[in-house]
C-alpha cells in the first residue's frame, strides 16, 4: 500500500517525481511515413469518474455482512473483474468453495445496495483536460468499460459533452468476458476502426491493464487509487502516472496523435 491511511479519494497528480520529458522517451516510436497514433481508449472507473471509492467501500463492506474479510486495498486490486469473479475468490478463501448462484445474487445486491447510498461519484480531476487534449491531437475518443452503471454511463455527456459517441463505446452491456480478458478492448480497437499500435489506452487498474496489453495496445496507467505503481507497471504497464493531469500533461507535451 502505499501509505497506511484508507484510500484517499483525491487524486495523486502532482508529485514530484513526475517527470513528462523522462516519460515521453517511454513512448513507442513511430516512422514518420505512418503517422502517429489515432484512438485513444478510456477506461471509465477510476479514470473519467473518481468512482472507485464507494466501489471499495461498498465491496468490503457488504463482504462483512456474510462473513467474508475484503479490505478496501483488495478491491483496488479486484478492479474490473466481474462479480461473481471477485466473489468466488473470498469464498474461496474463507469456505473453500465457489459461491452459488443463490450467493452471488444475495452478495452483489447487498453491495449494489450499499453503492447506490453513496454521494454520486464526481469526475476524475484531469480527465476533462486529457480528453481535450487527445481530441486536439485528432485523436478518435473510445470508452472501454466493463461498467453497466446506467447513471455513470448517463453522466459521460453531461460532464464530458461531445467526446463520447454511441458507436464508440464499449460497456458491461457489450462484453461477454470481463477484465483481464483483452475482449472489451479488442472490441474498441474494431468500433474505432484501428489496428492495437495505432492505440493507446488509458487504464487505472492491473486488470485493466493486463486486457489492454493483452489486446496488444501502448498502455498508460495513471495510478488514481492506494496501489503501489509496481503493481500496475507489472501488470505491464508502458508508463505509469501519478493521475490524470499527467496523462494531459503527457499529450500536451507531446504530438503523437494524428
Ligand atoms: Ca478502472
Amino acid at each position: 500500500m502505499k501509505d497506511q491511511k484508507a484510500p484517499s479519494p483525491l487524486p495523486l497528480w502532482g508529485s514530484a517525481s513526475f517527470s513528462p520529458s523522462r516519460q515521453l522517451k517511454a513512448l513507442p516510436q513511430r516512422g514518420s511515413g505512418e503517422g502517429a497514433f489515432s484512438a485513444v481508449l478510456f477506461d471509465m472507473d477510476g479514470v473519467l469518474f473518481d468512482s472507485m471509492p464507494n466501489h471499495a467501500y461498498a465491496w468490503s463492506h457488504a463482504m462483512t455482512q456474510f462473513g467474508l474479510e475484503m479490505t478496501a486495498y483488495e478491491a483496488y486490486l479486484h478492479e474490473g473483474r466481474t462479480g461473481s469473479g471477485t466473489i468466488d475468490i473470498l469464498t474461496q478463501r474463507y469456505w473453500g468453495r465457489d459461491a452459488t448462484p443463490e450467493e452471488i445474487e444475495r452478495i452483489y445486491a447487498a453491495k449494489a445496495a450499499l453503492f447506490n447510498t453513496l454521494p454520486k461519484p464526481k469526475p476524475m480531476p484531469g480527465a476533462l483536460e486529457a480528453l481535450t487534449a487527445a481530441k486536439s491531437l485528432g485523436c478518435k475518443i473510445v470508452l472501454v468499460t466493463g461498467s453497466a452503471q446506467a447513471r455513470l454511463l448517463e453522466s459521460l455527456e453531461q460532464h464530458y459533452p461531445g467526446f463520447f459517441r454511441q458507436e464508440l463505446m464499449v460497456t458491461g452491456f457489450d462484453v461477454k468476458r470481463g477484465k483481464p480478458d483483452p475482449e472489451p478492448y479488442l472490441m474498441g480497437l474494431q468500433r474505432a476502426g484501428v489496428d492495437a499500435e495505432e492505440a493507446i489506452v488509458v487504464e487505472n487498474a492491473p486488470l485493466g491493464v493486463q486486457a489492454a496489453k493483452g489486446a496488444g495496445i501502448f498502455t498508460i496507467a495513471a495510478n488514481t487509487g492506494p496501489l503501489e505503481d509496481s503493481i500496475l507497471k507489472n501488470a505491464g504497464a508502458d508508463i505509469v502516472v501519478p493521475g490524470m493531469m499527467d496523462v494531459a500533461r503527457l499529450f500536451t507535451s507531446s504530438s503523437f496523435c494524428r
